[in-house]
Protein backbone atom coordinates (compact mmCIF):
# COMPACT_ATOMS: atom_id res chain seq x y z
CA UNK A 1 0.00 0.00 0.00
CA UNK A 2 1.23 3.59 -0.81
CA UNK A 3 1.64 6.50 2.09
CA UNK A 4 -1.13 8.25 2.55
CA UNK A 5 -0.97 11.85 0.52
CA UNK A 6 -0.45 14.69 2.91
CA UNK A 7 -3.40 17.05 1.89
CA UNK A 8 -4.63 21.00 2.98
CA UNK A 9 -8.25 22.17 2.06
CA UNK A 10 -8.14 26.16 2.67
CA UNK A 11 -11.41 27.53 2.60
CA UNK A 12 -12.91 23.80 4.08
CA UNK A 13 -16.12 25.22 4.86
CA UNK A 14 -17.15 26.42 1.27
CA UNK A 15 -19.05 24.98 -1.49
CA UNK A 16 -15.65 24.09 -2.95
CA UNK A 17 -13.68 22.99 0.13
CA UNK A 18 -17.10 20.86 1.47
CA UNK A 19 -16.90 19.48 -2.56
CA UNK A 20 -13.24 18.46 -2.12
CA UNK A 21 -13.67 16.99 1.78
CA UNK A 22 -16.82 14.82 0.20
CA UNK A 23 -13.91 13.18 -2.10
CA UNK A 24 -11.29 12.65 0.47
CA UNK A 25 -13.64 11.34 3.03
CA UNK A 26 -14.68 8.57 1.15
CA UNK A 27 -11.26 6.83 0.84
CA UNK A 28 -9.90 8.62 4.05
CA UNK A 29 -6.72 5.98 4.33
CA UNK A 30 -5.36 7.29 1.07
CA UNK A 31 -5.11 10.62 2.67
CA UNK A 32 -3.22 12.52 5.63
CA UNK A 33 -5.09 16.19 6.14
CA UNK A 34 -2.28 18.51 7.66
CA UNK A 35 -4.55 21.55 7.70
CA UNK A 36 -8.25 22.71 7.56
CA UNK A 37 -9.15 25.98 7.09
CA UNK A 38 -12.68 27.88 7.55
CA UNK A 39 -14.28 31.40 8.82
CA UNK A 40 -17.12 31.85 10.73
CA UNK A 41 -18.74 27.98 10.32
CA UNK A 42 -16.65 26.70 13.26
CA UNK A 43 -18.91 23.88 14.19
CA UNK A 44 -18.33 22.83 10.70
CA UNK A 45 -15.00 23.33 10.56
CA UNK A 46 -14.33 21.07 14.12
CA UNK A 47 -16.73 18.66 12.84
CA UNK A 48 -14.59 18.39 10.08
CA UNK A 49 -11.59 18.33 11.63
CA UNK A 50 -12.58 15.75 13.82
CA UNK A 51 -13.91 13.48 10.85
CA UNK A 52 -10.76 13.95 8.73
CA UNK A 53 -7.97 13.51 11.36
CA UNK A 54 -7.00 16.75 10.43
CA UNK A 55 -3.78 18.01 12.65
CA UNK A 56 -4.50 21.91 12.64
CA UNK A 57 -7.63 23.43 12.51
CA UNK A 58 -7.33 27.77 11.00
CA UNK A 59 -10.29 29.95 10.93
CA UNK A 60 -9.36 33.21 9.22
CA UNK A 61 -11.10 35.29 11.79
CA UNK A 62 -9.40 36.22 15.05
CA UNK A 63 -12.54 36.14 16.95
CA UNK A 64 -13.49 32.89 16.42
CA UNK A 65 -10.59 31.68 17.98
CA UNK A 66 -11.66 30.43 21.39
CA UNK A 67 -15.02 29.26 19.51
CA UNK A 68 -12.77 26.80 17.66
CA UNK A 69 -10.51 26.47 20.43
CA UNK A 70 -13.11 24.96 22.88
CA UNK A 71 -14.33 23.08 20.30
CA UNK A 72 -11.56 21.34 19.82
CA UNK A 73 -9.94 20.73 23.44
CA UNK A 74 -8.82 17.49 23.95
CA UNK A 75 -8.62 16.72 20.45
CA UNK A 76 -5.45 17.06 19.78
CA UNK A 77 -5.73 19.30 16.83
CA UNK A 78 -3.44 22.24 16.56
CA UNK A 79 -5.84 25.55 16.96
CA UNK A 80 -5.01 28.63 15.15
CA UNK A 81 -6.78 31.93 14.10
CA UNK A 82 -6.15 34.80 11.66
CA UNK A 83 -5.13 35.89 8.02
CA UNK A 84 -1.25 35.01 8.85
CA UNK A 85 -2.59 31.76 10.90
CA UNK A 86 -3.97 30.59 7.08
CA UNK A 87 -0.82 31.69 4.85
CA UNK A 88 1.59 29.75 7.86
CA UNK A 89 -1.05 25.94 7.76
CA UNK A 90 -0.76 26.93 4.03
CA UNK A 91 3.16 26.85 4.40
CA UNK A 92 2.77 23.43 6.09
CA UNK A 93 4.65 20.68 3.64
CA UNK A 94 1.52 18.91 1.89
CA UNK A 95 1.19 17.23 -1.35
CA UNK A 96 -1.92 18.73 -2.53
CA UNK A 97 -2.97 22.07 -1.28
CA UNK A 98 -6.50 23.06 -2.41
CA UNK A 99 -7.12 26.66 -2.33
CA UNK A 100 -10.85 27.37 -2.15
CA UNK A 101 -10.61 30.67 -0.56
CA UNK A 102 -13.15 32.87 -1.75
CA UNK A 103 -11.45 36.78 -2.68
CA UNK A 104 -8.38 37.90 -3.21
CA UNK A 105 -7.56 36.77 0.63
CA UNK A 106 -6.83 33.52 -1.18
CA UNK A 107 -3.73 35.32 -2.93
CA UNK A 108 -1.09 34.83 0.42
CA UNK A 109 -1.97 31.28 0.98
CA UNK A 110 -1.76 30.62 -2.52
CA UNK A 111 1.95 32.03 -2.88
CA UNK A 112 2.64 30.13 0.34
CA UNK A 113 2.04 26.64 -1.20
CA UNK A 114 3.84 27.79 -4.32
CA UNK A 115 7.26 29.23 -2.40
CA UNK A 116 7.37 25.95 -0.99
CA UNK A 117 7.54 24.42 -4.47
CA UNK A 118 3.74 22.66 -3.63
CA UNK A 119 0.97 21.38 -5.82
CA UNK A 120 -1.60 23.98 -5.83
CA UNK A 121 -5.34 22.84 -6.64
CA UNK A 122 -6.67 26.69 -7.42
CA UNK A 123 -9.92 27.25 -7.17
CA UNK A 124 -9.45 30.68 -6.02
CA UNK A 125 -9.54 32.41 -9.66
CA UNK A 126 -8.56 35.87 -7.80
CA UNK A 127 -5.14 34.56 -7.11
CA UNK A 128 -4.53 34.76 -10.64
CA UNK A 129 -6.69 37.34 -11.15
CA UNK A 130 -5.08 39.89 -9.01
CA UNK A 131 -1.72 38.62 -9.45
CA UNK A 132 -1.44 36.11 -12.34
CA UNK A 133 2.31 37.12 -13.86
CA UNK A 134 3.92 37.15 -10.16
CA UNK A 135 1.87 33.83 -9.43
CA UNK A 136 3.23 31.84 -12.47
CA UNK A 137 6.48 33.43 -12.32
CA UNK A 138 6.84 31.95 -8.70
CA UNK A 139 5.52 28.93 -9.77
CA UNK A 140 8.15 28.66 -12.41
CA UNK A 141 10.60 29.36 -10.05
CA UNK A 142 9.97 27.14 -7.18
CA UNK A 143 9.17 24.37 -9.84
CA UNK A 144 5.42 24.46 -7.98
CA UNK A 145 2.85 22.87 -9.89
CA UNK A 146 -0.78 24.74 -10.13
CA UNK A 147 -3.89 22.36 -11.29
CA UNK A 148 -6.62 24.35 -12.41
CA UNK A 149 -10.07 23.71 -10.31
CA UNK A 150 -12.50 26.72 -12.04
CA UNK A 151 -14.71 24.29 -14.33
CA UNK A 152 -14.03 26.26 -17.18
CA UNK A 153 -10.29 25.74 -16.69
CA UNK A 154 -9.83 22.36 -15.62
CA UNK A 155 -11.99 21.61 -19.09
CA UNK A 156 -9.45 23.51 -21.10
CA UNK A 157 -6.93 22.06 -19.35
CA UNK A 158 -8.20 18.58 -19.90
CA UNK A 159 -8.48 19.68 -23.69
CA UNK A 160 -4.98 20.57 -23.97
CA UNK A 161 -3.45 17.25 -22.31
CA UNK A 162 -1.41 15.86 -24.49
CA UNK A 163 -1.39 19.15 -26.84
CA UNK A 164 0.71 21.66 -27.59
CA UNK A 165 -0.36 25.19 -25.99
CA UNK A 166 1.59 26.39 -29.69
CA UNK A 167 -0.45 24.99 -31.80
CA UNK A 168 -3.94 26.83 -30.00
CA UNK A 169 -5.80 29.39 -31.87
CA UNK A 170 -8.65 30.04 -29.81
CA UNK A 171 -10.25 29.02 -25.73
CA UNK A 172 -14.10 29.66 -25.28
CA UNK A 173 -15.44 29.45 -21.77
CA UNK A 174 -19.00 28.85 -21.47
CA UNK A 175 -21.97 30.93 -19.03
CA UNK A 176 -24.92 30.08 -17.61
CA UNK A 177 -25.84 33.87 -17.87
CA UNK A 178 -26.84 33.51 -14.52
CA UNK A 179 -29.96 34.17 -12.75
CA UNK A 180 -30.74 37.41 -14.86
CA UNK A 181 -30.20 36.27 -18.04
CA UNK A 182 -34.37 36.06 -19.12
CA UNK A 183 -34.93 39.08 -16.43
CA UNK A 184 -36.69 42.32 -18.65
CA UNK A 185 -33.28 44.85 -19.01
CA UNK A 186 -35.32 47.30 -17.36
CA UNK A 187 -35.49 45.80 -14.08
CA UNK A 188 -32.31 44.55 -13.40
CA UNK A 189 -31.54 47.74 -11.81
CA UNK A 190 -34.16 46.46 -9.04
CA UNK A 191 -32.80 42.69 -8.40
CA UNK A 192 -32.19 42.13 -5.24
CA UNK A 193 -29.47 40.14 -3.57
CA UNK A 194 -31.29 37.11 -2.71
CA UNK A 195 -32.73 36.81 -6.64
CA UNK A 196 -28.99 37.33 -7.95
CA UNK A 197 -27.97 34.67 -5.50
CA UNK A 198 -29.90 31.82 -7.01
CA UNK A 199 -28.40 29.90 -10.32
CA UNK A 200 -29.91 27.95 -12.32
CA UNK A 201 -27.99 25.28 -13.16
CA UNK A 202 -24.54 25.11 -10.43
CA UNK A 203 -24.54 25.12 -6.28
CA UNK A 204 -22.08 27.20 -5.08
CA UNK A 205 -21.09 29.97 -2.74
CA UNK A 206 -23.25 33.08 -2.51
CA UNK A 207 -20.64 35.47 -4.00
CA UNK A 208 -19.52 33.52 -6.87
CA UNK A 209 -23.24 32.93 -7.67
CA UNK A 210 -23.88 36.84 -7.79
CA UNK A 211 -21.00 37.28 -9.77
CA UNK A 212 -22.42 34.80 -12.27
CA UNK A 213 -26.16 36.89 -12.32
CA UNK A 214 -23.34 39.97 -13.05
CA UNK A 215 -21.09 37.75 -15.22
CA UNK A 216 -18.72 39.57 -13.27
CA UNK A 217 -17.24 35.66 -12.87
CA UNK A 218 -17.06 35.23 -16.13
CA UNK A 219 -14.74 38.54 -16.39
CA UNK A 220 -12.64 37.15 -14.01
CA UNK A 221 -12.35 33.77 -15.65
CA UNK A 222 -11.10 35.44 -18.90
CA UNK A 223 -8.33 37.05 -16.98
CA UNK A 224 -8.08 33.77 -15.26
CA UNK A 225 -7.28 31.73 -18.87
CA UNK A 226 -5.32 34.47 -20.38
CA UNK A 227 -3.01 34.38 -16.80
CA UNK A 228 -2.65 30.52 -16.69
CA UNK A 229 -2.58 29.30 -20.31
CA UNK A 230 -0.72 32.81 -21.58
CA UNK A 231 -2.97 32.85 -24.96
CA UNK A 232 -3.61 36.65 -25.76
CA UNK A 233 -7.00 38.05 -25.18
CA UNK A 234 -8.43 38.08 -28.56
CA UNK A 235 -7.87 34.70 -28.84
CA UNK A 236 -10.44 33.95 -25.61
CA UNK A 237 -13.80 34.68 -25.68
CA UNK A 238 -16.66 33.67 -23.33
CA UNK A 239 -20.24 32.35 -24.55
CA UNK A 240 -23.36 31.95 -23.12
CA UNK A 241 -24.66 28.20 -22.45
CA UNK A 242 -27.21 27.95 -21.09
CA UNK A 243 -27.58 24.00 -20.53
CA UNK A 244 -24.03 24.40 -18.55
CA UNK A 245 -22.97 20.77 -19.81
CA UNK A 246 -20.23 21.72 -22.28
CA UNK A 247 -17.70 23.86 -19.99
CA UNK A 248 -14.97 25.01 -22.55
CA UNK A 249 -13.87 24.50 -25.92
CA UNK A 250 -9.96 25.25 -27.21
CA UNK A 251 -9.73 25.49 -31.36
CA UNK A 252 -6.29 23.83 -32.87
CA UNK A 253 -4.64 26.21 -35.94
CA UNK A 254 -5.63 22.94 -37.59
CA UNK A 255 -9.30 23.88 -37.76
CA UNK A 256 -9.91 21.04 -34.84
CA UNK A 257 -12.11 22.08 -32.12
CA UNK A 258 -11.73 19.90 -28.83
CA UNK A 259 -14.73 20.40 -25.92
CA UNK A 260 -14.90 19.20 -22.63
CA UNK A 261 -18.47 18.41 -21.45
CA UNK A 262 -20.06 17.14 -18.41
CA UNK A 263 -22.44 17.49 -15.71
CA UNK A 264 -22.43 20.95 -13.53
CA UNK A 265 -20.89 19.44 -10.48
CA UNK A 266 -17.66 20.70 -9.11
CA UNK A 267 -16.43 17.21 -7.60
CA UNK A 268 -15.52 16.44 -11.49
CA UNK A 269 -12.86 19.45 -11.46
CA UNK A 270 -11.41 18.66 -7.82
CA UNK A 271 -11.57 15.28 -8.67
CA UNK A 272 -9.43 15.66 -11.81
CA UNK A 273 -6.88 17.72 -9.84
CA UNK A 274 -6.59 15.58 -7.05
CA UNK A 275 -5.92 12.45 -8.74
CA UNK A 276 -3.60 14.08 -11.67
CA UNK A 277 -2.65 12.67 -13.69
CA UNK A 278 -4.80 9.75 -13.40
CA UNK A 279 -8.01 10.00 -14.02
CA UNK A 280 -10.15 8.14 -11.38
CA UNK A 281 -13.86 7.11 -10.83
CA UNK A 282 -15.89 10.22 -9.45
CA UNK A 283 -19.30 9.96 -7.84
CA UNK A 284 -20.64 12.46 -10.40
CA UNK A 285 -23.70 12.18 -12.97
CA UNK A 286 -22.72 10.85 -16.52
CA UNK A 287 -23.74 13.08 -19.41
CA UNK A 288 -26.51 11.97 -20.78
CA UNK A 289 -26.61 13.96 -24.30
CA UNK A 290 -29.78 12.24 -25.91
CA UNK A 291 -31.61 13.22 -21.93
CA UNK A 292 -30.26 16.89 -22.64
CA UNK A 293 -31.80 17.56 -26.00
CA UNK A 294 -30.51 20.83 -27.25
CA UNK A 295 -27.06 22.35 -26.60
CA UNK A 296 -27.35 25.84 -26.92
CA UNK A 297 -25.30 29.03 -27.46
CA UNK A 298 -25.25 32.62 -27.63
CA UNK A 299 -23.11 35.99 -27.68
CA UNK A 300 -23.32 37.59 -24.13
CA UNK A 301 -25.35 41.00 -24.61
CA UNK A 302 -23.24 43.63 -24.11
CA UNK A 303 -26.17 45.65 -21.96
CA UNK A 304 -27.04 43.25 -19.79
CA UNK A 305 -23.68 42.43 -19.34
CA UNK A 306 -20.97 44.80 -18.61
CA UNK A 307 -18.74 43.04 -16.54
CA UNK A 308 -17.59 41.23 -19.28
CA UNK A 309 -16.05 44.42 -21.59
CA UNK A 310 -14.17 45.44 -17.65
CA UNK A 311 -12.96 42.11 -17.75
CA UNK A 312 -11.68 42.13 -21.33
CA UNK A 313 -10.40 45.64 -20.95
CA UNK A 314 -8.12 44.06 -17.57
CA UNK A 315 -7.06 41.50 -19.88
CA UNK A 316 -5.60 44.07 -22.44
CA UNK A 317 -4.58 46.64 -19.66
CA UNK A 318 -2.51 44.16 -17.70
CA UNK A 319 0.25 45.22 -15.00
CA UNK A 320 -2.70 46.02 -12.37
CA UNK A 321 -5.75 46.45 -13.62
CA UNK A 322 -6.95 42.57 -12.96
CA UNK A 323 -6.16 43.66 -9.31
CA UNK A 324 -7.83 47.10 -9.48
CA UNK A 325 -10.91 45.33 -11.02
CA UNK A 326 -11.31 42.17 -9.07
CA UNK A 327 -10.99 44.63 -5.54
CA UNK A 328 -13.35 46.82 -7.01
CA UNK A 329 -15.83 44.28 -7.47
CA UNK A 330 -15.21 42.78 -4.60
CA UNK A 331 -15.87 46.52 -2.38
CA UNK A 332 -19.22 46.99 -5.07
CA UNK A 333 -20.25 43.38 -4.24
CA UNK A 334 -19.88 44.13 -0.19
CA UNK A 335 -21.94 46.99 -0.93
CA UNK A 336 -24.48 45.57 -3.03
CA UNK A 337 -24.95 42.43 -0.66
CA UNK A 338 -25.49 45.34 1.86
CA UNK A 339 -28.07 47.34 -0.07
CA UNK A 340 -26.33 50.34 -0.42
CA UNK A 341 -26.14 50.00 -3.74
CA UNK A 342 -28.09 48.56 -6.61
CA UNK A 343 -27.09 45.21 -8.97
CA UNK A 344 -26.58 47.55 -12.33
CA UNK A 345 -24.81 50.35 -9.97
CA UNK A 346 -21.60 47.37 -9.38
CA UNK A 347 -20.56 47.66 -12.91
CA UNK A 348 -20.50 51.27 -12.73
CA UNK A 349 -18.61 51.32 -9.55
CA UNK A 350 -15.77 48.71 -11.04
CA UNK A 351 -15.32 50.98 -14.25
CA UNK A 352 -14.75 54.24 -12.13
CA UNK A 353 -12.13 53.13 -9.97
CA UNK A 354 -10.83 51.60 -13.19
CA UNK A 355 -10.98 54.81 -15.06
CA UNK A 356 -9.24 56.49 -11.70
CA UNK A 357 -6.25 54.33 -11.23
CA UNK A 358 -3.79 53.65 -13.53
CA UNK A 359 -2.85 50.07 -13.93
CA UNK A 360 1.00 50.35 -14.96
CA UNK A 361 1.71 53.50 -12.57
CA UNK A 362 5.29 52.77 -11.04
CA UNK A 363 5.60 49.38 -13.30
CA UNK A 364 8.94 48.26 -15.45
CA UNK A 365 8.21 45.59 -17.13
CA UNK A 366 8.74 43.30 -14.70
CA UNK A 367 5.60 41.15 -13.07
CA UNK A 368 4.41 43.60 -10.28
CA UNK A 369 5.58 42.34 -6.85
CA UNK A 370 3.16 41.44 -3.84
CA UNK A 371 3.50 44.72 -2.36
CA UNK A 372 2.07 46.72 -5.24
CA UNK A 373 -0.82 44.29 -5.96
CA UNK A 374 -1.65 44.47 -2.24
CA UNK A 375 -0.98 48.26 -2.61
CA UNK A 376 -3.57 48.39 -5.76
CA UNK A 377 -5.85 46.14 -4.11
CA UNK A 378 -6.43 48.45 -0.85
CA UNK A 379 -6.67 51.42 -2.61
CA UNK A 380 -9.07 50.12 -5.18
CA UNK A 381 -11.47 48.90 -2.86
CA UNK A 382 -10.88 52.13 -0.80
CA UNK A 383 -12.23 54.05 -4.32
CA UNK A 384 -15.15 51.58 -4.83
CA UNK A 385 -16.24 51.65 -1.65
CA UNK A 386 -16.32 56.14 -1.67
CA UNK A 387 -18.02 55.99 -5.27
CA UNK A 388 -20.53 53.42 -3.82
CA UNK A 389 -21.13 55.94 -1.10
CA UNK A 390 -22.15 58.72 -3.74
CA UNK A 391 -24.82 56.61 -5.40
CA UNK A 392 -28.35 56.66 -3.70
CA UNK A 393 -30.57 54.06 -4.27
CA UNK A 394 -33.64 55.58 -5.63
P1 LIG B 1 -17.69 29.93 -0.32
O1 LIG B 1 -18.11 31.28 0.04
O2 LIG B 1 -18.69 28.83 -0.33
O3 LIG B 1 -16.48 29.47 0.65
C1 LIG B 1 -15.37 30.29 0.85
C2 LIG B 1 -14.40 29.70 1.86
O4 LIG B 1 -13.38 30.69 2.10
C3 LIG B 1 -15.01 29.39 3.22
O5 LIG B 1 -14.35 28.28 3.78
C4 LIG B 1 -14.69 30.65 4.04
O6 LIG B 1 -14.63 30.40 5.42
C5 LIG B 1 -13.32 31.00 3.50
N1 LIG B 1 -13.04 32.42 3.63
C6 LIG B 1 -13.89 33.48 3.46
N2 LIG B 1 -13.26 34.64 3.65
C7 LIG B 1 -11.97 34.32 3.95
C8 LIG B 1 -10.82 35.10 4.26
N3 LIG B 1 -10.87 36.45 4.32
N4 LIG B 1 -9.66 34.45 4.51
C9 LIG B 1 -9.58 33.10 4.46
N5 LIG B 1 -10.66 32.31 4.18
C10 LIG B 1 -11.83 32.92 3.93
O7 LIG B 1 -16.95 30.05 -1.74
P2 LIG B 1 -16.93 29.00 -2.95
O8 LIG B 1 -18.15 29.17 -3.77
O9 LIG B 1 -16.55 27.64 -2.44
O10 LIG B 1 -15.73 29.60 -3.82
C11 LIG B 1 -14.38 29.49 -3.40
C12 LIG B 1 -13.48 29.92 -4.56
O11 LIG B 1 -13.65 29.00 -5.63
C13 LIG B 1 -13.82 31.29 -5.14
O12 LIG B 1 -12.64 31.89 -5.59
C14 LIG B 1 -14.71 30.97 -6.32
O13 LIG B 1 -14.66 31.96 -7.31
C15 LIG B 1 -14.07 29.68 -6.81
N6 LIG B 1 -14.98 28.79 -7.53
C16 LIG B 1 -16.09 28.31 -6.92
C17 LIG B 1 -16.95 27.46 -7.60
C18 LIG B 1 -18.16 26.88 -6.93
O14 LIG B 1 -18.80 26.00 -7.50
N7 LIG B 1 -18.52 27.29 -5.74
C19 LIG B 1 -16.67 27.12 -8.93
C20 LIG B 1 -15.53 27.64 -9.52
C21 LIG B 1 -14.67 28.46 -8.82
MG1 LIG C 1 -16.07 28.78 -13.43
Amino acid sequence: MNDPRRVSVLGATGSVGQGTLDLIARTPKDYEVVALTGGRNIDRLADDAIRLGARLAVTCFDDCYQDLAARLSSTGIEVAAGAEAVADAAARPADWTMSAIVGSAGLLPGLAVLERGGTLALANKETLVAAGPLVMATAARTGARILPVDSEHSAIFQCLRGEDIASVERITVTASGGAFRDRPLDTLADATPEEAATHPNWDMGQRITIDSASMFNKALELIEAHEFFGLPPDRIDAVIHPESLVHALVTFRDGGTIAHLGAPDMRHAIGHALHWPDRRVLPVDRLDLVAAGALTFAVPDPFRYPALALGRRAMEEGGLSGAILNAAKEAALDAFVARRIGFTDMALVVERVMDTMSPRAGLDDAAPSLDVVLAADAEARTRAAGIATTITRG
